[in-house]
């Protein structure tokens, strides 16, 4: 039987992830980071201005408010990133990338892994997202934990004539290039 046509099991697709998970935790002690660190920096570039707390952090990570507070207080150190308070919002504080923030991910380790998931066909790489993106929902939910996603598949996004973008839960016109930002807040239709 040819290997694409033979039945995989469970215990079989969790010691690829496990394997995955462990090369990705060995590259990612790089630059003078260490992998969590990596995982906030590439977070706080990709999320939108709603989900940029240290609260949405620990949320993202799986971790706890203190645990964050150490990771946040490293990346300050280091210059990687600042704390300041939202305007208007005297109890909310955002976390932005500075410009040696941004400029430290040219060196992010995870680069070499991003070329060998560019070279999968597309087909194969729709396939893969649509798997994982199945493993994430099924085990978010059983741990109650919050999705994270992007406004396209959101149910509080509205799109009028392709052009102007809407959050129904933020009551907020979006920018197109919002919309493919991570979201706290993100509900699956
Ligand atoms: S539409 Fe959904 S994903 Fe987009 S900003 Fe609003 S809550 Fe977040």
């Amino acid at each position: 039987m040819s290997k694409d046509k033979q039945t995989i099991d469970a215990p079989e697709l969790l010691q690829r992830l496990e394997r995955m998970a462990r090369l990705m935790r060995a590259d990612g002690h790089a630059g003078g980071l260490n992998p969590v660190q990596w995982e906030a920096l590439r977070y706080l570039s990709r999320c939108n201005r709603f989900s940029n707390s240290p609260i949405a952090l620990a949320k993202y990570l799986g971790s706890t408010k203190g645990t964050v507070s150490q990771t946040v207080k490293s990346l300050e150190k280091k210059e990687l990133a600042v704390k300041a308070t939202r305007e208007g919002e005297r109890r909310s504080v955002s976390l932005t990338l500075t410009d040696k923030g941004h400029a430290a991910l040219g060196d992010d380790p995870t680069a070499e892994l991003l070329k060998t998931l560019d070279a999968l066909g597309g087909k194969t790489r729709r396939r893969l997202a649509k798997g994982l993106q199945d493993i994430l929902n099924a085990e978010t939910q059983r741990r109650r934990m919050q999705e994270f996603g992007t406004c396209p598949d959101c149910r509080f996004f509205r799109e009028k004539t392709g052009e102007s973008y809407y959050c129904m839960h933020f009551d907020a016109a979006l920018a197109e290039k919002e919309t493919s930002l991570i979201c706290v807040t993100h509900l699956s239709r």
